[in-house]
């Protein structure tokens, strides 16, 4: 059987973990059919030091063609939750629960594509190996697609968002809306409220952290 046919990451994982170890290895992963329309695999990008970790859902658009994490409209949401928060970004790790951009074409465009669970499941092991390479202090999952891949498909960040939830994953784990969500509010003043919430979430974790 191919290693594209057995369905998962796993027999692409390289035997030593290490952040370039795996971003290499990772560059080549077959384990779903994900790779194959997509410009590249857009792993994780930070220290090995880092003791906050954020992990979104996929790669957009942006971040397909540039092959980096955070990169595009979402990520200027998530730079000012983290400035407002008092987080240095240089000083987080950030990744997403799925490495390629799922997408479909409508003429020229490509419009995202929420991805599905086995494609979830299928990359997993890359979140796991990343996991245990980085040993974050504080995990937070951004939106429903990553906070349910990790706590559980019947978590619901709308009910649960900035609470400090009890996990074996890392000492500090929450979750709370991804980014792109502020971007979608209907109005400013709902974009500011928005703002304020995300920011308030990121608040949570930096003093968790500091107690520890
Ligand atoms: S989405 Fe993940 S499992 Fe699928 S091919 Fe890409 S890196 Fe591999």
């Amino acid at each position: 059987m191919a290693k594209e046919d057995r369905g998962d990451a796993t027999p692409f994982l390289p035997e030593r973990l290490s952040l370039t170890a795996l971003r290499e290895a990772a560059a080549g992963c077959r384990g779903c059919h994900l790779w194959r329309p997509a410009t590249q695999t857009v792993f994780g990008e930070g220290r090995k030091s880092s003791r906050l970790m954020l992990v979104g859902e996929q790669p957009g658009d942006r971040e397909d063609l540039l092959g980096k994490p955070f990169v595009g409209p979402a990520s200027r949401e998530l730079d000012r939750g983290l400035e407002a928060a008092g987080i240095d970004r240089r000083e987080a790790y950030l990744t997403n629960v799925v490495k390629h951009f799922s997408f479909q074409e409508r003429g020229r465009r490509r419009i995202h594509q929420t991805p599905k669970r086995f494609e979830v499941e299928a990359c997993r092991p890359w979140l796991d190996a990343e996991l245990d390479v980085v040993e974050p202090e504080a995990l937070v999952l951004l939106g429903a697609t990553a906070a349910k891949a990790v706590l559980g498909s019947s978590f619901k960040v709308t009910q649960h968002r900035g609470e400090l939830l009890d996990s074996d994953l890392a000492p500090i784990v929450s979750a709370t809306v991804h980014p792109s969500s502020i971007l979608r509010q209907p109005d400013e003043e709902s974009r500011v409220r928005e703002r304020e919430a995300f920011a308030r979430d990121l608040r949570a974790i930096v003093e968790a952290l500091g107690s520890l």
